[in-house]
């Protein structure tokens, strides 16, 4: 990430990273990183269970053998993994959880401006020992709340890196043994849980050079007495391997995510039918479109969808045999004001799950100086979005669009200046951002309008394969 290392790390670089990263990455460093850190999955748990670590291996193309500190428990390895300090140089030799004060990788990176998120199990180790830092801290109830926040944090890409740790296995091993059902269970849906953040990170962070890293503390073994534990400097203890995924944008282009889409679906649905991707024991991960929802998309002639080619057709295309219900809300010619007119006259009764608000491009083309108009435009959207919100659980903001790349450079202050304004009353509102515009200008040389600014069916399909990937996600539970 272009950071320098915190003061005390002694270790040298991973020779097999750093070469990956050359061939994916060339010279750039990467901009976004996931750290996801499942407590006590040792190497001999990955080699004895190997078909169910495809869900690991598919997303990531480096494999590190690597030991643990001694001794192999929690504190005392985390705090080594973000100093790159052995324990007696950061001071935490045995399961004690001080605050580090040491300089670490989190402190690194606040330095250098980067914005770092740890989303840990309330009181574990990763959620107390790196406190006092300039970074962004999300305790949560359990793993699939981190996992939640995780994935939302991806979403909202307001970050540069995100750490999710996660620790049912070990709970579950010190509980039991370290390969009984309830733990080998546990252990299957951290490895669930990467896989989909993976696949959160491939949706969210496609525009970025990114990084993935599935990297345990320890591993694990029974005592004599058959109860699960660690700390021992054996084998089955100190042995663990970490998986890197290294991802360019470049190779990350649209057409590819939208075969991965279709693809990690696929995958996911095998998966399921081996009984290799259990149903999460808080919420249960169905399957994307498993649950109706009701859906409502208010805004102009792009969702109406009767000039040119609509998207709403298209998103039944994704996923199949679902039973959403949408709710097609869209005029001709509408702007802020007159969407905004429409909104607050909607009966009590129009509710929905989610809703997607998409509008502004009329007003882009009307007012290409966005000067005289920009005041009322900002009191009519917050009006929109405030008149729209209560009605559904999710709502999404979707940025003014040109599709045409030589129409949007012509309209690119008005489109820059509505984008701020946009998403800054989005983001006071409760509502996601979204824009669309990197999509369409991944390839600037195909033209996805009729006339400029309509949508043709390409155009639709790729606006509708965009937002069935939040669809989606709110349909398994996501983020609200
Ligand atoms: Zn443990």
């Amino acid at each position: 990430m272009d950071v320098a290392p915190p003061a005390l790390s002694t270790v040298p670089p991973l020779d097999a990273v750093l070469a990956a990263a050359q061939v994916e990455f060339e010279e750039h460093p990467v901009t976004r990183m996931l750290v996801f850190l499942p407590d006590a999955i040792g190497t001999a748990l990955c080699r004895d269970f190997q078909s169910e670590l495809a869900l690991v291996e598919m997303e990531t193309q480096v494999r590190v053998e690597l030991r643990s500190m001694v001794p192999a428990k929690t504190p005392v390895c985390f705090a080594s993994m973000f100093t790159g300090a052995l324990p007696d140089a950061h001071g935490i030799r045995r399961y004690e959880r001080p605050v580090l004060v040491c300089d670490t990788l989190f402190d690194a990176l606040a330095r250098a401006g980067r914005r770092v998120a740890i989303v840990a199990v309330r009181e574990s180790s990763m959620d107390t020992i790196f406190r006092n830092r300039d970074i962004d801290y999300y305790s949560e109830d359990d793993d699939s709340a981190v996992e939640s926040r995780a994935s939302g944090l991806i979403e909202q890409d307001r970050h540069d890196l995100v750490v999710a740790y996660q620790q049912a296995y070990d709970d579950c091993l010190h509980r039991t043994s370290h390969r009984s059902p309830e733990a080998l269970a546990a252990f299957r849906r951290h490895l669930a849980d990467f896989n989909s953040l993976a696949f959160m990170a491939g949706m969210f962070w496609g525009r970025h050079d990114h990084a993935l890293l599935f990297a345990p503390d320890h591993g694990a073994h029974d005592d004599a007495a058959g109860r699960g534990t660690h700390g021992d400097n054996i084998p089955d203890d100190m042995e663990v391997t970490h998986f890197w995924g290294l991802r360019a944008e470049s190779r990350l282009r649209r057409e590819r995510l939208m075969q991965r889409l279709g693809e990690s679906r696929l995958r996911s649905a095998r998966l399921r039918a081996a009984g290799l991707m259990p149903a999460h024991p808080v919420r249960d991960r169905q399957l994307p479109g498993d649950r109706p929802m009701k859906i409502l998309f208010l805004g102009d002639s792009l969702t109406e969808g009767t000039v040119g080619s609509g998207f709403i057709p298209f998103l039944d295309d994704f996923i199949p045999h679902h039973n959403h219900d949408y709710v097609n809300l869209g005029a001709n010619g509408d702007t802020i004001g007159g969407l905004r007119r429409r909104a607050e006259a909607l009966d009590q009764s129009v509710r929905g799950d989610a809703a997607f608000v998409w509008i502004g491009t009329n007003d882009v083309l009307m007012h290409p100086d966005w000067q005289d108009n920009a005041e009322q435009a900002e009191a009519d959207y917050a009006a929109l979005l405030a008149a729209v919100k209560p009605r559904v659980r999710r709502l999404w903001s979707v940025a003014p669009l040109i599709a045409s790349q030589a129409r949007a450079a012509e309209f690119k202050h008005a489109l820059d200046r509505s984008a701020e304004m946009m998403r800054r009353v989005a983001e006071g509102a409760g509502a996601t951002w979204v824009d669309l515009a990197p999509v369409f200008s991944e390839q600037p040389e195909h033209d996805y309008t009729i006339d400029g600014a309509h949508l043709g069916p390409d155009g639709a399909r790729l606006v509708a394969g965009w937002l069935i990937g939040l669809i989606d996600n709110f349909a398994c539970g996501g983020p609200a």
